[in-house]
């Protein structure tokens, strides 16, 4: 089911919380939604959610208007809140029933489909404890088997993994891959690594904009223009090497990783390439240059790039 934001604004007092958003997700797309605190994440999610109605703009939920027919959008979706509010003092088994009742799924539909769910999300040996006797992950697990519980097309997970270990962040993000095969998923987080490693595309938002729309290979190459080179020369004095690379024209930042290697990453002014120069600088100079190799962009540059201002 395919989401479709269009030209949205929410505005709280005089703030755009959110100011003129469009983008699309496609069915089978796992879209993670990226930004620093108070970018316009949950605002926006909200309003995908229809717990909320963007001051202007419109939202389609598979083809459906958040202003048209709210409920019918509702049934369609799951979402997981950053602060996953659960029933603790509910064991899991009862707290899944009374949320499939709540969706109105067929009394004698129920247990299968809690059965189903329960195995889909690795929560079989959980199911009859409390909830608040379960670990965090495992709590995440309930939280995602109850958004879950509908079978909605599209699921919206804001911040999924936040506090739990490194263990329980792996099991849950192959979880959520599993189940963005067949649904589509916007998740949310200002966790670089998280997005890299679970979403097909990422979209960047700061102070209400979207900032880029790609894949982590797009964006790192959209902020590019920028060639940083780690360089080992050999056979030289180090500080005499170091003045004679910020010399060259092409050069802006000159940094020393290993004086003692004689090593250096370079970063060459946008749009422009020291190789040459190095290459021949060296030369000149009758120095050994033993190693030159690009360094990729990290998607955390990117990032902080693109959020900083
Ligand atoms: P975080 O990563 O910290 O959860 P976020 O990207 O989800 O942040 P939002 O919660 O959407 O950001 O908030 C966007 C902006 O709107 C913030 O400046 C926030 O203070 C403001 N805001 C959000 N909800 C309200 C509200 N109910 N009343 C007033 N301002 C609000």
């Amino acid at each position: 089911m395919d989401i479709i934001v269009e030209s949205i604004t929410k505005k709280y007092g005089t703030q755009k919380a959110v100011d003129n958003v469009s983008f699309n997700v496609k069915t089978g797309e796992i879209l993670g939604f990226l930004g620093p605190n108070g970018a316009g994440k949950t605002t926006t999610m909200r309003a995908i959610t229809c717990f909320l109605m963007p001051n202007a703009g419109d939202i389609k939920v598979g083809g459906i208007s958040i202003k048209e027919n709210p409920e019918e959008i509702k049934k369609n979706i799951g979402y997981v809140s950053e602060n996953n509010p659960l029933y603790k003092e509910m064991p899991v088994i009862d707290y899944l029933y009374f949320i499939a009742e709540l969706h109105n799924i067929p009394k004698n539909k129920i247990k299968d489909r809690i059965l189903e769910i329960i195995n889909l999300c690795g929560i079989e040996g959980e199911k009859h404890k409390k909830i608040s006797e379960l670990s965090r992950g495992y709590q995440q697990r309930v939280g995602l088997a109850q958004a879950l519980i509908h079978d909605p097309k599209v699921l919206i997970l804001d911040e999924p993994t936040a506090g739990l270990d490194p263990n329980q962040i792996v099991e849950i993000r192959d979880l959520i891959r599993e189940i963005g095969r067949e649904k589509t998923v916007i998740l949310c987080s200002h966790i670089l690594a998280e997005v890299e490693a679970t979403c097909d595309r990422i979209l960047i938002i700061n102070k209400g904009k979207i900032v880029a729309d790609g894949t982590s290979r797009d964006l790192r190459k959209q902020s590019q223009g920028r060639e940083i080179i780690k360089v080992t020369i050999e056979d030289g004095d180090v500080n005499d090497i170091f003045k004679s690379l910020q010399a060259l024209p092409n050069v802006k930042l000159v940094d020393i990783l290993s004086k003692g290697d004689c090593q250096f990453e370079v970063q060459s002014k946008p749009e422009t390439s020291s190789r040459k120069d190095i290459f021949k600088l060296c030369v000149d100079k009758k120095w050994s240059l033993t190693e030159l190799t690009p360094t990729e962009t990290k998607l955390e540059d990117v990032f902080r790039e693109l959020t900083m201002n």
